[in-house]
């Protein structure tokens, strides 16, 4: 069986500030967990846990789309990393029976590349583009006259015998995902039929989903031994999937093979993620901003720095969470640890200490 390089965060993101000091990522990682997170992803609505407001939304979206016979509007989905947004959009395109081309931003440098992919549409198909903030503003305005009247803009020739072709598209739909809405430009937010944002999984859709991928990757697992992974996901079924594989091996070699909550939280507890989901790059940021801050407030950019880790993967992977489970606060000045945060840590508060006084 394949391992997860120690690299990898458990949260199932290559850091970057790891990728940047460590370019060569073996071949054989990426396989590996392109294979195991596809063969886990829900593959329609019955399957995709929780989210429940969504899922209703959308499917009288989609019925309507098939009642007029016409392409789904154009959606755009928000929200942290692992929870569910690229799955999402697999499930609406089986729904509607159409293909799916999955592209990220950075893949579109070039105008040739958004203009290739846009070319090579069919009638219908979904275009999903990741991480759709990370646009360049070619791109950009390349993506509109296609999204709004399915065409594109072409130049042929130079200045004075330069022309604008008008070529047509077929009819499709862009499914844009995103951790930053607020950085997505006006004009291509307006483009968008539909904006959802996804939002963290309750301990129990959590424990659904920890119970399902055990069913499929053949893990055994009691009700007790999902809650208590489910408990320490921070909210996140990519989370989730990556502990619950974690924990078997633990089962495997350690114990009878079965995940019980004991084995769960022991396997947890040695793996360094708390009762919280935290693990060691989350309690480093609260430590640095107590103990050299005295709690903040602090800018993302000096944590960043301290920690020697990317300002993306703070804002985007660590701090969503932290913000939702209440441990730390932003400010206009900067981000500040709050008194549960504190108390999470086992660390007293700066008015806990001076009233010892
Ligand atoms: P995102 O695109 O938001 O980063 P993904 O869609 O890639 O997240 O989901 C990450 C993993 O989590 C997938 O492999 C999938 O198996 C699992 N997952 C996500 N959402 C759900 C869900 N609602 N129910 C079950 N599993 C899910």
């Amino acid at each position: 069986m394949a391992i997860l390089s120690d690299d990898e965060d458990l949260r199932g993101t290559k850091k970057d500030s790891f990728q940047k000091k460590n370019p060569i990522v073996k071949p054989e990682n990426i396989e590996y967990d392109k294979t195991f997170e596809n063969s886990i992803r829900p593959k329609d609505f019955d399957s995709y846990i929780g989210q429940g407001a969504l899922k209703e939304t959308l499917k009288i979206t989609l019925e309507a789309a098939k009642l007029r016979e016409k392409p789904l509007d154009h959606l755009l989905f928000y929200g942290p990393p692992g929870l569910g947004k690229t799955t999402i959009a697999g499930v609406i395109a089986a729904q509607m029976g159409v293909d799916i081309r999955i592209t990220s931003a950075p893949a579109l440098e070039r105008p040739r590349d958004i203009i290739g992919i846009l070319m090579s549409l069919k009638g219908g198909e979904i275009l999903f583009i990741d991480e759709i903030h990370r646009l360049n503003k070619v791109a950009e305005e390349i993506l509109y006259p296609a999204m709004e009247d399915f065409t594109l803009d072409m130049t042929t020739g130079k200045s004075q015998t330069a022309k604008t072709l008008r070529v047509p598209l077929p009819k499709f739909t862009l499914i844009g995902a995103t951790t930053k809405a607020g950085e997505l430009s006006g004009p291509l937010r307006d483009r968008f039929g539909m904006v959802y944002r996804l939002e963290f999984y309750t301990i129990e859709e959590l424990t659904e989903v920890i119970k399902r991928t055990a069913k499929i990757l053949d893990i055994k697992i009691t009700e007790d031994g999902a809650k208590a992974i489910a408990r320490r996901s921070r909210g996140t079924p990519r989370i989730a999937n990556r502990l619950v594989k974690r924990v078997s091996d633990f089962a495997l070699v350690k114990y009878d093979g079965i995940i019980d909550e004991n084995v769960a939280n022991d396997s947890l507890d040695t793996l360094k993620i708390d009762e919280f989901g935290l693990d060691h790059t989350d309690r480093a940021l609260l430590n640095l901003i107590i103990e050299k801050y005295d709690g903040g407030p602090v800018g993302i950019e000096t944590i960043a720095a301290a920690l020697s880790e990317d300002v993306r993967t703070i804002e985007d992977v660590c701090e969503p969470y932290l913000l939702q489970a209440g441990l730390l606060q932003r400010t206009p000045r900067g981000r500040k640890v709050s008194p549960e945060g504190y108390r999470h840590l086992g660390i007293k508060t700066p008015s806990e200490q001076t009233r010892l006084f």
